[in-house]
């Protein structure tokens, strides 16, 4: 018995191991899937040693569960698009949250007489897994912009209302983590949990569709936390630190999201950006000079360094394989072609990387913002895919602009910007974009992979 124990804590330090490097290789493009199919096996070692504990007896449930949970996930991951994909996460949080307020349930009417440490980790445990699976659920709503408006939903005294609901589950905790053996503590436990549920709505409808990615990244935080918390429930080491991971991995992504936005977390979090659109009138001079897509190849044509700039449109056109192609005809065409990326291109975090990804773009072709805006001065060409907001230079020089201090990819700078995009729609920020007005930039309006394809015929039957 003592050696089987040993055994499985060995297992599980060696999990917790490739869950680490798992995440290193995630950072970086090349190595993602490698670090992804490591953590992957670690965490399907962790469940086999889980159900050879001995305190597992019956396996038909666990099973049944096993087999359901997988058919479902599969289905879930094959069928969803990149586009969607931040959804699909949400979901996944939501769900997370909901094992760890099952688990905190199960312990507590299991063994309903808990010293009181152990009850607020209980309490906890109900309150973060339930406000992740609520908040997740309106996340996920928001983003298929179905049954809720994607837009913050605002009504006055919205704050003291989610203070007021706090504070009763603060109460109830208490009542309820003092004596869990009470004739009332379950009933207490189960306002607390619809409490807990409201709050996590509360806290997520003020907050618009397009913030949701951020809002995402943190209940995946929360979601770890409980994780974290409900091992400490069931004195399972594993889930203790896999949770911590979990938890701070989401909290520093969602640090790195917001300042590349320009924005601080509480903003995010308390809502109501984009609640008014338009923004502030922008001073915007100068005028929009549309071209066509056999001027704009007579530019590409004669360019010795061009640098694409990706961004949202690029993803709804689903234009990748197309920009790949378009590249190796300029390639063909002596051009040095590199691929410019803002971390917040796009709807969630990599996004833009993902994308090239799936159409085989090399990684070496992608180049940090960072880097890149060094060389601008040099490029003869910046296409700007179906990006607005990322190469806005408002950011660095209009105070009153709600982008004010938000890097970006300074495509200006480059002797000429083609921008392609369907209309002079703003982009995600609601902001004009005076990089449009410029007199070295020219407009290729159409749908992003329609103009791509238009450009590498140009390219082809000129050869
Ligand atoms: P934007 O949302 O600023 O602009 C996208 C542009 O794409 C639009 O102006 C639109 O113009 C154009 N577009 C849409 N569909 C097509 C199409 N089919 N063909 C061609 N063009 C199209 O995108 P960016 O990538 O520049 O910026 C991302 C924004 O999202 C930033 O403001 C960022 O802060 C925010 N954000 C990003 C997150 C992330 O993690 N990446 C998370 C949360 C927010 P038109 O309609 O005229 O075609």
């Amino acid at each position: 018995m003592e050696d089987t124990r040993t055994l499985l804590d060995l297992i599980y330090i060696l999990s917790a191991i490739t869950f680490i490097l798992g995440f290193k290789l995630m950072s970086r493009p090349a190595t993602a899937r490698q670090g992804n199919l490591l953590s992957a096996l670690g965490m399907a070692a962790a469940v086999v040693a889980t159900l050879m504990f001995p305190e597992v007896v019956r396996y038909t449930y666990i099973l049944a569960g096993l087999v359901i949970g997988a058919i479902i996930g599969a289905l879930l991951a094959y069928r969803t698009p990149m586009t969607s994909m931040p959804q699909m996460v949400g979901l996944l949080n939501g769900f997370g949250g909901a094992a760890s307020l099952l688990v905190a349930w199960a312990e507590f009417v299991a063994r309903p007489e808990q010293p009181v440490y152990q009850g607020v980790i209980i309490w906890l445990t109900v309150l973060i897994g339930t406000v992740t699976l609520s908040g997740s659920l309106v996340a996920w709503a928001k983003l298929e912009e179905r049954y809720i408006p994607t837009k913050p939903v605002l009504y006055p005294g919205q704050r003291i209302v989610s203070i007021l609901v706090l504070a009763a589950i603060l109460v109830g905790g208490i009542w309820f983590a003092t004596d869990t053996a009470a004739p009332e503590a379950m009933h207490v436990l189960g306002v607390v949990t619809a409490l807990a549920f409201a709050l996590g709505i509360l806290l997520v409808i003020p907050i618009g569709g397009a913030d949701m990615p951020v809002v995402i990244s943190l209940l995946n935080s929360y979601s770890g936390i409980a994780a974290c918390a409900s091992g400490f429930i069931i004195q399972n080491k594993l889930l203790i630190v896999a949770g911590a991971l979990v938890g701070a991995s989401g909290i520093i992504l969602t640090l790195i999201m917001c300042k590349a936005m320009n924005r601080s977390v509480a903003n995010v979090v308390l809502g109501g950006f984009g609640a008014d659109t338009p923004g502030k009138a922008q001073n915007v001079a100068g005028e929009i000079k549309p071209i066509k897509p056999d001027e704009a190849y007579f530019i590409l044509e004669a360019a010795n360094s061009v640098v694409i700039v990706p961004g949202y449109g690029l993803a709804v056109s689903q234009a990748q394989h197309t920009v790949r192609e378009l590249m190796e005809v300029m390639e063909k065409n002596g051009t040095e072609v590199r691929f410019a990326i803002h971390p917040v291109a796009g709807r969630m975090p990599g996004h833009m990387n993902v994308l090239l990804a799936e159409a085989n773009i090399p990684y070496d072709a992608l180049v940090e913002m960072d880097a890149i805006n060094p060389t601008m001065d040099t490029v003869d060409v910046c296409m700007i895919i179906g990006a607005n907001d990322v190469v806005n230079p408002a950011a660095l020089e209009d105070r009153s602009s709600p982008l004010w201090g938000m890097p970006i990819i300074e495509a200006h700078r480059a002797r000429t910007v083609i921008v392609m995009k369907r209309s002079m729609s703003k982009g995600f920020a609601g902001v004009e974009n005076p990089l449009f007005f410029r007199p070295n930039t020219r407009m290729l309006f159409g749908d992003a992979k329609a103009s791509l394809q238009a450009l590498v015929s140009e390219f082809k039957n000129s050869n």
